[in-house]
């Protein structure tokens, strides 16, 4: 067997498949085995990583760490070796920090794009399965639809309407038409119509393959700069705390030239003094530790929405996710469980009531008079022959492959005793239009041992009525179609809930091979209607009452019937579920009324793709955040528009994932109210980690600043600033980054989108905590000097209050809105007391181990001190508490930071 060769394209499909050893039935499953240990996985070599020496020194270029670099070169050249040391230190530090989180975001990014794994559809031992597309094998039948991101390089075998968007390989984004014949050997990637080629999208159309080279083999894997990179972890909020990182470093920078200049040139001060002020003035006000803790914070809320089935695949949509006022969902499989069963069959005048449970192909159909009639086999046959999912027993249980309408269809034809074995023995399909949101129909093109030929169609009644001439009563016979009849009984089923499908059929000249659109267009007999119930997902209930007190609008979009739409609706709790809006009344209105009518509107039926787009762009017209649910191919330009595209994991196709910042691995409507509630949730932890972060910064800068300005002694010096910035106020602040959700989460209204983070009142009390920890810092150290205690015994009193009181002040950020001082408030949770064991370790070994003496100047503190400082500790809380009070009860300046 050749199994590499570059002249695919060129070969008939024939000559291509004996040289595969492949089959139009597919390998067997013990031959693919083989195949597949010898030729390895269908995955693409990982991209090689930057080694540790280049991800440790990327560290070093930041302006910030610069200037901390200079003024360990200028602290060396006056001689303050300690000061040297320690910066030099905490530049090492804050790089190992730095490799050390990036790597963790980095894991948790690719645990998660293993989750997202493509599967593809093949023909093994004749039947079709699904296989991780890491399985496929040379030789391997693939079937390709419309959505599927092709799974390896194939020649195909047969096709219909089908083209794919070949961008990725040929730059060229209009899709390209696909054909079974083959080229000229030379013929560029481009042109050769006979290839689906791995790593493209099929955009319209179906057809089947055989696999001819997989993994590194494809083409894709011959271009190894094509592989995606590794996704960046920033988002707009750090991208914002870069900026202002930026802007405080170049202030600081000015205004410690500025002091420099005053207190060497007017105070008159030695240069070495004033210099060591300013470096301490520097360290003080930057926020070293802040970057690697917003990037952890977000990883985690990465890694918790993938525990609640949501994945994340772009990371700024975790902060739009907090901020979504409307969620746009699909109805089938999102609000309800696509979980379907045929409940009623229309025939002629009856209606059966059809039993049974699952997909199970057996069970009673309720038929008036004795034996079965002969028009219900005519329709189970177009169910079972119009209908591309089979039904697997295992363990006596029936699962559907494919379609579950079509599984229930499957279900409900071996009910009337047309099962698949019999189908399968008695049938030959030929030719098929498969289904599509446009047309919304499928027709097969069915052959029997007694060259009848049937065309068998079943689509949306209303599609069908134009199409049909006659119907079937229920003796057999056909009558003239009569069109109102079966209108009114369709909008009965429908407002039952049911989901409505037509059935129809038509005979055709024997020795036809073909179908044409043109033979579906007219004189096809009615065989009669199937209501299929799918019940509403009861978490999706649920979801939908906690989206409305989270003040989030809910609207379902659906190809389905509006009366059957509106019943879901009702059922599930939307809120104007009166008025419906269809497709056809979207067309007739202009952009302005379509914004108008969005607004009292929940309900939107018989759409299509492009419905949903106009409708997200109403929406945002309106000032929506909109989130919007999508699974086909067309989907994608509405799910790009959305400002969180949300795929379907599961029945999602991979073009619609790819158009998404998250996927659903469930395809749950409840799983998107879990991905808001996390969204929320980081960005309330984000804003604590800033609200306990900077007023720390504020604080020590106002306490240098004022000592310097006034030409007082430094309260505390730059080693030991730098102390508190990198190791004590890291270790709290990640305590942060693990915050459960505060309960009333979800019944806030959603946070305005594009407001700053640094909000007024957040600023205000950024401001306010620095003066605290200012008037904290600096009231020790006047208090311990006029005690007569020395000088390195008030600082080390002062450190040790900056640290206690960053320890209360912790307890009181964690909860924005309520007290702390509650009984869940004191008992926190295992991350805040692991960092609180953390740092009280590190703050006793500071104080009285006497090697770390000789770089921080510290000195033993007696019990009495030790008090002294715990008491401005309390005190900060006191006073944090109070002030939370004060706000909640005269309601000032909106709600808490
Ligand atoms: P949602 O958009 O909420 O997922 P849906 O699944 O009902 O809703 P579509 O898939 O667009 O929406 O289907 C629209 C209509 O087309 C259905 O109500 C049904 O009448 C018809 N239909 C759906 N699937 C098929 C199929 N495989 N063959 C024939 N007709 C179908």
């Amino acid at each position: 067997m050749e199994k590499t060769k570059a002249s695919w394209h060129a070969e008939d499909i024939n000559a291509v498949m004996d040289a595969l050893d492949a089959h139009p039935e597919g390998l067997s499953s013990d031959e693919a085995k083989r195949r597949l240990a010898e030729t390895g996985p269908n995955s693409l070599p990982q991209p090689a990583r930057h080694g540790f020496i280049v991800r440790f020194l990327r560290h070093f270029h930041n302006l910030l760490i610069y200037v901390l670099l200079a003024s360990a070169v200028i602290t060396a050249l006056l001689g303050h070796w300690v000061d040297t040391v320690v910066i030099l230190a905490v530049v090492v530090l804050n790089a190992v920090i730095g490799v050390i989180q990036e790597g963790k975001a980095e894991r948790a990014m690719d645990a998660i794009r293993h989750m997202l794994a493509p599967k593809a559809a093949v023909l093994r031992d004749g039947k079709r399965t699904t296989v991780p597309g890491d399985q496929l094998v040379p030789g391997d039948m693939v079937l390709l639809d419309a959505g599927d991101k092709v799974p390896a390089d194939m020649r195909l075998h047969s096709c219909r309407g089908m083209s794919i968007q070949e961008a990725i390989l040929t730059g060229e984004s209009v899709p390209v038409e696909k054909t079974t014949g083959s080229v000229a050997v030379d013929a560029p990637l481009g042109d050769r119509s006979g290839m689906a080629y791995s790593g493209t999208l099929v955009t319209t159309g179906a057809a089947r393959g055989v696999v001819v080279a997989t993994g590194a083999a494809t083409e894709i894997g011959h271009i190894s700069t094509m592989i995606a990179g590794v996704e960046t972890l920033t988002t707009p909020l750090t991208r914002q705390m870069a900026i202002f990182s930026r802007w405080l470093t170049v202030f600081i920078l000015t205004l410690a030239a500025v002091i420099l200049a005053f207190g060497y040139l007017v105070q008159g001060q030695p240069f070495g003094d004033i210099f060591t002020a300013v470096v301490g003035l520097s360290v003080a006000a930057i926020p070293e530790g802040l970057p690697a803790v917003l990037t952890v914070t977000l990883a985690i809320g990465v890694q918790t929405m993938a525990r609640r089935r949501a994945i994340v695949r772009r990371l700024p949509a975790i902060e739009t996710l907090g901020s979504v006022s409307v969620i746009c969902s699909d109805k089938t499989g999102t609000l309800t469980r696509n979980e379907m069963m045929v409940a009623t069959a229309c025939i002629g005048d009856a209606e059966l009531a059809v039993e049974g449970e699952g997909y199970r192909p057996e069970g009673d159909i309720q038929v008036p008079g004795e034996s079965q009639p002969e028009a219900l086999k005519s329709l189970a046959l177009v169910a079972a022959l119009c209908n591309d999912a089979a039904l697997h027993h295992r363990d006596d249980v029936w699962t559907v492959e494919g379609d579950p309408m079509e599984g229930a269809l499957l279900a409900f034809a071996g009910k009337a005793g047309v099962t698949a074995s019999v189908t399968k023995q008695e049938w030959v399909r030929s030719d098929s239009i498969p289904f599509d949101t446009r047309h919304r129909f499928m027709a097969t093109l069915d052959h029997d041992h007694e060259h009848h030929v049937q065309i068998h169609v079943k689509g949306a009644p209303e599609t069908l009525y134009d199409r049909c001439t006659h119907m079937r009563a229920l003796d057999g016979s056909t009558l003239p179609f009569d069109r109102d009849h079966w209108h009114g009984r369709s909008e009965a089923l429908a407002s039952r809930g049911q989901r409505v499908l037509a059935l129809a059929s038509r005979s055709l000249e024997a020795g036809t091979t073909s179908l044409a659109m043109d033979d579906v267009e007219d004189g096809l007999v009615f065989e009669g209607l199937v209501g299929l119930i799918d019940p509403p997902r009861p978490e999706a209930i649920k979801a939908v009452a906690a989206c409305h007190r989270a003040s989030i609008d809910v609207k379902m979009i659906t190809g389905d019937h509006a009366g059957t739409a509106a019943a879901i609706g009702a059922q599930i709790g939307l809120r104007h579920t009166d008025r419906v809006l269809t497709g056809a009344e979207i067309d007739a209105l202009d952009d302005n009324a379509l914004a108008d009518a969005v607004r009292e509107t929940d309900v939107f039926a018989r759409t299509s793709p492009e419905h949903k787009l106009r409708l997200v762009t109403a929406l945002q017209q309106l000032g929506y955040v909109v989130a919007m649910t999508g699974d086909g191919v067309n989907d994608a330009p509405a799910l790009k528009r959305a400002d969180a595209g949300i795929a379907m994991g599961r029945s999602g196709s991979e073009a619609a994932k790819e158009a998404s910042e998250l996927v659903l691995l469930d395809d749950n409507f409840s799983t998107i109210v879990g991905a808001v509630e996390a969204g929320r949730t980081v960005y309330d932890n984000l804003k604590k980690i800033i609200a306990f972060l900077l007023p720390v910064n504020g604080g020590e800068s106002l306490s240098l600043l004022l000592a310097i300005l006034l030409g007082l002694t430094l309260p505390i010096t730059a080693a030991q600033i730098l102390w508190v910035n990198m190791v004590s106020s890291v270790a709290l602040a990640m305590a942060l980054a693990f915050e459960p959700t505060e309960p009333d989460t979800l019944s806030r209204p959603p946070r305005e989108p594009g407001a700053p983070i640094l909000s007024r009142s957040l600023v205000l009390r950024i401001g306010l905590v620095s003066l605290m920890f200012c008037s904290g810092v600096f009231g020790i150290f006047w208090w311990a000097t006029g005690q007569g205690l020395d000088e390195a015994t008030a600082r080390t009193m002062a450190v040790n209050t900056l640290v206690v009181m960053e320890i209360f002040y912790l307890f009181s950020v964690r909860y924005s809105y309520g007290t702390s001082l509650s009984l869940t408030g004191v008992k926190g949770t295992p991350a805040v007391w692991t960092a609180l064991v953390i740092v009280t370790g590190l703050q006793l070994a500071f104080t009285y181990l006497p090697w770390l003496a000789v770089w921080f100047d510290a000195r033993a503190l007696n019990v009495a001190q030790g008090a002294q400082v715990l008491a401005v500790g309390v005190l900060m809380l006191l006073v944090m508490e109070s002030g939370k009070w004060l706000q909640r009860r005269y309601a000032l300046g909106g709600r808490g930071v």
